[in-house]
């Protein structure tokens, strides 16, 4: 123990006499103990440097009690933390230090710098006047405070700051006072440590818990949050006999952009996306994230018109392109609607029947679709399948079949469009509509088309060979559409094969277009550079305006078949056909039907001038061997 560091006090005898002595040892016990409860008893940090004080002066009867904690700044201040008897703010006044210098000559400064007890005695003497402790003098005699002691807070061996304690008494603070003191600022510093070491556990439960329930990109809740939050809210729906919606939201093409742009771009664009909708939700709704591009939203209180309306307003809201990277990207957003309790009343099915309606939102059809019974098997059927197609490319279980398209005034066979077919070794003839959207999304839709181009080709050859004259038209996706290897693939195919260009077309979707107009004008440019028919395929199902329509290399337009099937019964779809053929034909394009399925549409369409048919009514696709069986067959009947 140090005795009067601060201006050399108490080298006298300080030493009281018997009763004195026993009295100033008890109330530091009682100080001892009463500290041992507020130990055990603290809530936190500040909470325990407070109650550690208030126990000293009231519990102990000293005068001031406060802590003081060690700043590793330039000037080595002390920052005080807690004060009894005086307040913080005083505190700071006398800007003690616990540097070197004159002004870390206080008990406190000492005790922290020297990690020694520090004791002083006979504050009111003379020998306080220097100019670091003038305040301090004023203080002490204006309160009539006489003696003090320091004691160093070691935490993990460091001293972090001091306890400093005030006495009335001019002897107060021998040495087994200060000892049972000392052993007070010790437990105190342990407390210290445990508060910290418990704060530190809380962060790291905090961090954990995080982590387990929310998604680090966005900070939205994550699937395994979702479903305890639907599982609550559909606990409370049950009692209430309330609806519950779940809508399931996917990014569309977004492996794609990652792979493009990179996975940083990628994180912006879900994280730009994740700001609009939440952005677009109210209060009661909960947006989570539950897959890499799939966000959810729970709709308390909602039956199936409402969750369509919210799914409206969210495709509203994502229609904007996003920037990133320095592009504006349109994302494709597929929204799947499920009901509780009419979908599902478990909550992970009802975010796997969400999903399953997710696959069937077309554009066409708004973007969004609600789940239907039995939808779900029919998914996991062609998830199953999708597992197997890579292996159908390798075993050849792929085939080739066409159907040919005639011109309407001549009754005269024009070519055929090539379509694949999967012969499943167990579950027989597939035909596209279960795998082709799948493949596209699964983004292995590349090796389905390679097959495709390498079986179009050489069956071009074959006819070729044969002295046969048949354009075939192949279908691209809008994955072929914007990968990067299409034009060279297929400019090698013709030298390959030595085929003619006019043997070969493309057909392309409007919406496949549509998706990123202008890098598929690009690729179109590309593609008839190489001298090939370009056929727009589906037609009135996108959303081209005629000004774009206009600016593309392509040479015909099919009319989609949903609006040529019911053209006779529907006047709108009527309308539409007969527009489209007028429209077609004023930017000097050919016009194709799909869908042609009897003689009287045929007759409507030669009379609106349509320009060729493909339909049931001339034929079924066909495996493409047979193709010349049902050519002179045709030819037989035509005449
Ligand atoms: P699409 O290109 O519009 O092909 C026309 C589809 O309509 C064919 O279905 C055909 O069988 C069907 N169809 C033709 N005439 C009629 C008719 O009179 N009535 C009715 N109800 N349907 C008719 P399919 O072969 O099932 O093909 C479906 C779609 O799958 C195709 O639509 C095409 O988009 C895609 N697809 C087919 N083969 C390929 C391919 O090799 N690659 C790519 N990327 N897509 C393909
Ligand atoms: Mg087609
Ligand atoms: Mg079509």
């Amino acid at each position: 123990m140090r005795i009067g560091a601060d201006g050399e006090t108490g080298s006298k005898d300080a030493r009281p006499h018997g009763a004195d002595e026993l009295a100033s040892v008890l109330r530091a016990l009682r100080t001892l103990s009463a500290g041992n409860r507020s130990l055990l008893r603290a809530a936190g940090e500040k909470e325990l440097l407070h109650d550690m004080c208030s126990v000293i002066v009231e519990k102990g009867g000293y005068r001031i009690a406060c802590v003081g904690y060690a700043v590793h700044d330039e000037r080595k201040s002390i920052s005080w933390q807690a004060a009894v008897g005086a307040d913080v703010a005083e505190m700071t006044e006398f800007q003690f230090t616990w540097g070197n210098d004159s002004s870390g000559q206080s008990a406190i400064g000492t005790a922290i710098r020297t990690g020694v007890p520090v004791v002083g005695r006979h504050l009111s003497d003379a020998s306080y006047r220097g100019p670091n402790f003038a305040l301090l003098h004023e203080r002490a005699v204006k309160s009539g405070f006489s003696a003090f002691t320091a004691l160093p807070l070691r935490v993990d061996g460091q001293v972090i700051g001091g306890l400093l304690l005030v006495a009335a008494e001019p002897d107060a603070f021998h040495e087994d006072e200060v000892c049972l003191l000392t052993e007070l600022a010790d437990d105190l510093a342990y407390g210290i440590e445990n508060q910290r070491m418990r704060a530190q556990h809380r962060a790291a439960q905090a961090t954990i818990a995080r982590l387990a329930y929310f998604d680090e990109l966005t900070g939205l809740p994550n699937r395994t949050r979702l479903i305890e939050l639907l599982q609550d809210a559909m606990q409370a729906a049950k009692s209430q006999r309330r609806a519950i919606a779940l809508l399931h939201l996917e990014v569309g093409r977004f492996r794609e952009i990652n792979k493009l742009l990179g996975y940083r771009s990628g994180d912006e664009l879900l994280q730009e996306l994740a700001h609009r909708l939440e952005q677009c939700c109210t209060g009661k709704e909960t947006l989570a994230r539950v897959g890499e591009a799939e966000f959810a939203l729970m709709i308390p209180n909602s039956g199936a018109d409402h969750a369509t309306k919210v799914a409206k307003r969210l495709l509203q809201t994502l229609r904007a392109p996003a920037h990133v990277a320095g592009l504006a990207l349109d994302a494709k957003v597929g929204i799947g609607i499920a009901l509780f309790p009419g979908h599902a009343v478990e909550a992970d099915v009802l975010i796997r029947r969400a999903n399953a309606a997710m696959h069937l939102a077309q554009p066409v059809m708004g973007g969004y679709a609600m789940y239907t019974s039995g939808l779900e098997q029919e998914h996991t059927r062609r998830l199953a399948l999708m597992g197997d197609l890579h292996r159908a490319i390798e075993e050849n279980e792929l085939r080739l079949f066409c159907q040919p398209k005639v011109e309407i005034a001549s009754r005269m066979q024009c070519g055929a469009e090539a379509l694949v077919r999967w012969e499943h070794p167990r579950l027989g003839m597939i035909a596209p509509a279960e795998f082709v959207r799948l493949a596209e999304q699964a983004g292995t839709i590349t090796p389905l088309t390679h097959w495709m181009l390498e079986a179009v080709f050489s069956q071009s050859y074959a006819w070729q060979e044969a002295g046969g004259t048949r354009p075939l038209a192949v279908n691209l996706s809008v994955h072929d559409l914007y990968s990067p290897g299409l034009i060279d693939r297929i400019s090698g195919l013709f030298s390959t094969w030595g085929i003619s260009p006019e043997m070969i077309q493309f057909e392309l979707t409007e919406s496949a277009l549509m998706t990123d107009p202008e890098s598929a004008l690009d690729t179109l440019a590309r593609l008839k550079h190489l001298g090939v028919t370009l056929l727009i395929d589906d037609f009135g199902t996108g959303y081209s305006g005629l000004s774009y329509l206009q600016r593309l290399p392509v040479d015909g337009i099919k009319i989609d078949q949903s609006f040529v099937r019911p053209m006779l019964i529907s006047a709108d779809s009527e309308v539409i056909v007969r527009s489209t053929i007028e429209l077609g034909h004023n930017l000097g394009m050919k016009v194709l039907a799909e869908g042609v399925e009897n003689q009287e549409i045929w007759e409507r369409l030669a009379s609106l001038g349509c320009d060729t048919a493909q339909g049931y009514l001339i034929s079924k696709p066909i495996p493409v061997d047979q193709l010349a069986g049902w050519e002179r067959q045709w030819m037989v009947e035509a005449r």
